[in-house]
């Protein structure tokens, strides 16, 4: 008889893992408090990016979020309150934020990245149409020679550790961008990266695991774990107990208090940001991209264009903040101005909550997510504090899961993304 693994939390890492797990013949259950359709996973900007090596918690982080967090409209913002854990995990974020760990973590991203990006070539490819993958890389865009600057450096790391990336002008942008007016002073261009439309990607996977035989149980919030010496003996739901021979944590921002429950701690964060689509009557954008001094990202899913931004750790997670939105609204205008016209509203319009998206990404402290085994226990793994690579990594999250699971050495090394290395 197959052996059992109960995956706790239906976002793109659960079900990724699912996809993994099943393939190699184990019989999955995955649980979602939630219906499967409403996490950070399904709103996001669907760029699966190894041009990101450099960790959220880099250099000036921390100072450029606290310069902002006066600013109503600031993409990036620390919200202080008098919270133990978000006030350790500032601490321990600040700790992070230089160029040792920077070094430390490049390679770490780029093998996993990369790993992940061929995933997906094997498994989005084939479903091209149905969930808008497209392979026509990224820009970063920048209108200040700072910014400038600072991205060439980047550029140049980049080279350095084998993701290609070329720097061009204005003229050489817009040459690449042909179908609408860009205001730019120029651009790296990251040809390796892709898009894809994340809700398609979700609804896609799960109807293809349904078929398969996984088990999805909606609506079954996981409140406890039951041990027996050391192994996770059921998975304890409002509703009903599962016995399973092997449990994945996956809940995203909420793996924290889940966990909690059992003395096993994972220092997660959640970073808020926003999304909306816009309808545009033909296609005017190419190359997905990101706006650098407003941190705007501009995904091109044909005629339908998704605009999200902000981060900000430590919001409130129920609200929509309109000063953000109009932060977003204003700083894609001043990228593509003749775009106004088309999409018809303007930065201060009322009524734009009703479109809006939020969803808050897991983030850890140190900018690697948190994939392996609890060491205390033989059958417990966690897998989550993506970040902003959350659906850039799932794959390759889900595959060397898979592969540890089954007791095999996985293709990359997961020393950086111990889930405990935040223990003392
Ligand atoms: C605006 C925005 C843009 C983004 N753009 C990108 C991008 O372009 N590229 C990229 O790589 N990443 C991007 N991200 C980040 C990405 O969306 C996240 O990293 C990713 O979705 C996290 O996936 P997850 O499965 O870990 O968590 P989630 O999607 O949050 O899923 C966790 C699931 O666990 C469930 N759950 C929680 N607790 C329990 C419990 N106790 N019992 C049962 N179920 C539970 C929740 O209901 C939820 O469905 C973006 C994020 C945002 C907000």
């Amino acid at each position: 008889m197959a052996e059992t693994v109960g995956i706790i939390g239906g976002g793109i890492i659960g079900v990724c893992t699912a996809y993994f797990l099943h393939q190699q013949g184990y019989e999955v259950c995955i649980f979602d408090e939630h219906r499967f359709d409403n996490s950070c996973s399904w709103g996001n900007a669907g760029m699966i990016v190894p041009s990101h090596v450099i960790p959220l918690s880099a250099p000036g982080v921390i100072w450029q979020g606290l310069k902002w967090m006066f600013r109503a409209e600031s993409p990036f913002a620390f919200h202080f309150s008098f919270n133990k854990e978000l006030l350790s995990w500032i601490k321990l974020f600040h700790q992070h934020s230089n160029a040792q760990h920077v070094r430390y973590a490049i390679p770490h991203l780029r093998d996993i990245s990369l790993l992940s990006r061929r995933l997906y070539q094997q498994l989005a490819l084939p479903q091209q149409a149905q969930t808008n993958f497209e392979t026509k890389g990224l820009f970063m865009l920048f209108q200040t020679p700072k910014v400038r600057d600072e991205e060439i450096k980047i550029a140049q790391l980049a080279n350095a550790n084998g993701i290609r990336a070329e720097v061009l002008d204005a003229e050489e942008v817009q040459l690449m961008e042909p179908d609408t007016r860009l205001r730019v002073l120029g651009g790296i261009y990251y040809p390796g990266d892709a898009l894809i439309h994340p809700g398609k990607w979700m609804q896609f996977l799960i109807a293809y695991l349904q078929n398969g035989g996984v088990s999805f149980y909606a609506s079954h919030k996981i409140t406890d774990l039951h041990i027996q010496q050391k192994r996770i003996q059921a998975i304890v739901s409002e509703k009903e107990i599962f016995h399973v021979d092997h449990v994945v944590v996956a809940a995203g921002v909420q793996t924290t208090s889940l966990l909690k429950k059992i003395q096993v701690n994972i220092p997660l964060q959640a970073g808020k940001g926003y999304s909306f689509d816009v309808q545009l009557p033909s296609r005017k954008i190419h190359i997905p991209a990101l706006l650098l001094e407003g941190r705007v990202a501009v995904s091109p899913f044909g005629n339908l264009l998704r605009i999200s931004g902000t981060m900000e750790i430590g919001a409130n997670l129920h609200t929509i903040n309109q000063a953000k939105i109009h932060g977003i609204i204003k700083h894609f205008y001043a990228f593509y101005p003749d775009l106004q016209r088309e999409i018809g509203f303007t930065p201060d319009q009322k009524h734009l909550p009703e479109i809006v998206w939020s969803g808050a990404r897991p983030c850890s402290p140190d900018g690697l997510p948190f994939i392996g085994r609890i060491k205390s226990f033989d059958n417990l793994y966690v897998a989550t504090g993506h970040g902003m690579l959350g659906l850039s990594l799932a794959p390759a999250t889900g595959f060397l899961l898979a592969q540890l699971i089954g007791g095999k050495s996985p293709d990359v090394n997961l020393q950086a993304f111990d889930p405990q290395r935040f223990d003392t």
